[in-house]
């Protein structure tokens, strides 16, 4: 091949090829990458190292265009969690309700009465906007809200027992993950962590012989992650209360999840609600807004009176607030649970994990045929029964019974993982990212959470020879 020239920018900005480049995108970013792109074929078109064609307007513009478009696609991006787990940290956990959407949007639009009594005229406290509504569903004294659960027992934690000792079982000093470690925090927070009784059993007496003058505070840990079988004992937040209060202690409880509504209602496993904390004599109680509640990230702190003061004073209070869009979806969400009777059919989370699973497996027959023939006879689609969990943390060893596509390489074993893999990855290109789970030598696909088939089907199209 011979050595050839490359076109001159000012050409190929005015040819009708990169031109709608230019409206699309911008001169200035249409500009920088057209150059990179000369830049790179400038040595080998000298040298004859290409067709002519691949400078040919038509071809340069084509290039331009997929890399202007790979740079602008937003690195936020929708996916389908066919997981199984529910309450994904990975994938952003709860999924909002319309109400709650809806009240984001009109936050995002227009300016809010987010610290501004409208009474009285005077400034308000963000707390206000959701205090009336989270102490009616708990019976809470007072509430505060921050960030997210972490920050709800570092803050009351600081507020509540610095440069005193807290005093938690053995069985509780446990790891959330994305290092939330209870010993971490309780450092952190500068509370002495004072440990009593062992991994598996830890008894009244234990706490009794722990407190000591300069105990602060008794703290329970709702073990969500992991569970401790067989031979244990642990000692129920009422007669803890009882302990502390006989000492003058507040004693704090982090349910984690923490739900307000008994979720046996719906067939899922018992959690521990924020009401029974409550009533059962803890002081103060953190939980999420984004797990179990169903809805937003947020910590919600609820207790009495006088502590949830003291914590809203503690400086890192400020430092751990809420946003205004945080406020709004959760106000929304809160709101749907006054009427449980329709929560399932309002709240995404709660429909999802009631899902009944005939009906999801109805689903995965509907849809095997047409995946199978997307994927073309290298692949086996099976549908199965599969065990989906709740997720971020929630009732660990609980199952959730459901279906899901079983996809499954026919070939020969030894090169099932490479093909496994190609699918996995190739579900993981698509515009809207599939996300499945390997198991089995198989990539499984439960459908608890397949709400939009259109959407899923539309672009089936596109896995056509994988891996074949
Ligand atoms: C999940 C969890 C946390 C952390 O809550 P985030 O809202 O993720 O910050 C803290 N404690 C327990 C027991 C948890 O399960």
């Amino acid at each position: 091949m011979t050595a050839l020239r490359l076109p001159s920018v000012d050409r190929l900005l005015r040819s009708p090829a990169v031109a709608p480049l230019q409206l699309r995108y911008g001169r200035q970013a249409l500009l920088g990458t057209l150059r990179d792109l000369l830049d790179e074929l400038r040595e080998p078109a000298r040298h004859g190292q290409l067709a002519a064609v691949e400078l040919s307007e038509a071809v340069l513009a084509g290039r331009v265009g997929e890399r202007l478009a790979a740079q602008h696609q937003s690195r936020v991006r929708r996916v389908f969690n066919l997981t199984g787990t529910v309450l994904h940290t990975n994938l952003g956990r709860a999924l909002l309700p319309e109400a709650a959407i809806d009240a984001v949007v009109q936050a995002a639009r227009h300016p809010l009465n987010l610290e501004y009594d409208l009474a009285s005229g005077q400034r308000g406290d963000r707390d206000d906007l959701i205090g009336e509504l989270i102490r009616e569903l708990t019976g809470a004294e007072a509430v505060t809200v921050v960030n997210n659960n972490a920050a709800a027992v570092l803050l009351a934690l600081a507020s509540l027992g610095a440069r005193k000792e807290g005093i938690i079982s053995r069985g509780e000093l446990i790891e959330i993950g994305g290092a939330f470690r209870i010993p971490d925090i309780m450092a952190r927070a500068g509370v002495k962590l004072v440990e009593v009784g062992t991994t598996n059993r830890t008894h009244a007496k234990d706490y009794e012989a722990a407190i000591g003058p300069r105990t602060g505070l008794l703290m329970r840990v709702h073990t969500s992650n992991y569970s401790v079988q067989g031979f244990t004992a642990s000692v129920a937040t009422e007669q803890l209360a009882t302990i502390a209060h006989g000492h003058g202690l507040p004693l704090l409880e982090d349910l984690g999840s923490g739900t307000l509504i008994d979720l046996t209602r719906w067939g899922l496993p018992a959690e521990p609600t924020v009401q029974q904390a409550l009533a059962a004599g803890a002081d103060i109680v953190t939980f999420s807004g984004d797990k179990l509640l169903g809805g937003p990230q947020a910590g919600i702190i609820v207790g009495r009176q006088e502590l949830i003061a003291r914590i809203k004073k503690h400086p890192l209070k400020r430092a751990l607030r809420v946003d205004k869009l945080t406020l709004a979806a959760l106000e929304a969400v809160l709101g749907l649970y006054r009427d449980p009777e329709r929560l399932a059919e309002r709240l995404p989370t709660l429909r999802l994990l009631s899902r009944p699973q005939q009906e999801i497996r109805a689903q995965a027959e509907r849809l095997a045929p047409q995946v199978q023939a997307a994927l073309g006879p290298s692949w086996q689609v099976s549908t199965e029964q599969a065990l989906g969990m709740i997720g971020s943390g929630a009732q660990p060893v609980a199952r959730l019974p459901s279906a899901a596509l079983c996809l499954r390489p026919r070939q020969p074993k030894r090169l099932c993982g490479r093909a496994l893999r190609q699918l996995e990855e190739a579900l993981r290109g698509l515009p809207l990212p599939v996300l499945g789970r390997l198991d089995d030598d198989a990539l499984w696909l439960d459908l608890r959470q397949l709400d939009d088939e259109p959407a899923f089907l539309a672009q089936l199209s596109e896995l056509a020879g994988v891996a074949s």
